[in-house]
């Protein structure tokens, strides 16, 4: 996985556990991870718990509906920027529910082709997390190919080791925000390893050597108390 930025997560929430494999053997072909839920309340825990990048989430659900969880995640503002795909069984359902303004970020209606839901996945994966879906990214003038795994600034080709790659592409997915390092540990790192902060500034520290060596000012910007950002 050198160079790769972390998997995707995707949360599945259907209580039809049919339905629920076939959407998570395909998301898992399309080199997706997975996380399943079968009802509303476990969507809740499994949010905090795996901090997924997309939610696919069936309005008719045991204890917590779809479209409270739905608007349960995007009044706050830790989960509000998760995209998340509605299901449900008939068109007219789809209407009310895009009348009720749960803040859904698509529909899609069942019976539903598994093709066209992975190509709706990736199209909210891309306004939400670029680099997840083999996008060329800029800035300036840096350019970084996650296809190829190349960054170029101007003219020149950086030599950028796989942890500042990874590094620069999730800054490089939203120029401006402010990343905590521990938000970066996750993203970069995994969650599932343990590292200590100073990390992420050693390997910050590396990336501005490796974009500055050819000149030119470095952009990745130190915000005190809170982490870092680029530009
Ligand atoms: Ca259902």
């Amino acid at each position: 996985m050198a160079g790769h930025v972390q998997q995707p997560v995707v949360l599945v929430v259907e209580d039809e556990t049919a339905q629920r494999e076939v959407l998570a053997y395909n998301l898992e072909a399309e080199g997706f991870r997975v996380a399943k839920a079968e009802n509303g309340e476990d969507a809740l825990l499994m949010v905090r718990e795996e901090k997924p990048d997309i939610l696919i989430l069936d309005w008719m659900l045991p204890r917590v509906s779809g479209i409270e969880v739905c608007r349960r995640l995007k009044t706050k503002s830790e989960t509000r920027g998760i995209p998340i795909i509605m299901l449900s069984a008939r068109s007219e359902e789809i209407d009310r529910v895009r009348g009720l303004e749960t803040g859904a970020d698509d529909y899609v209606v069942k019976p539903y082709s598994v093709i066209e839901l992975m190509a709706r996945v990736r199209t909210q994966l891309r306004r939400s997390r670029p680099s997840s879906v083999g996008e060329r990214l800029e800035y300036e003038d840096l350019v970084l190919d996650t296809e190829t795994h190349r960054v170029y600034r101007g003219n020149n080709l950086l030599k950028v080791g796989p942890t500042e790659f990874r590094l620069l592409s999730t800054l490089m997915e939203k120029p401006g925000r402010v990343w905590s390092r521990e938000q970066l540990l996750d993203r970069v790192w995994g969650r599932d390893i343990y590292v200590d902060t100073r990390t992420v500034d050693v390997h910050v520290g590396r990336l501005r050597k490796a974009l500055t060596l050819h000149g030119g000012e470095n952009p990745v910007r130190t915000v005190r108390g809170v982490g870092y950002s680029l530009g």
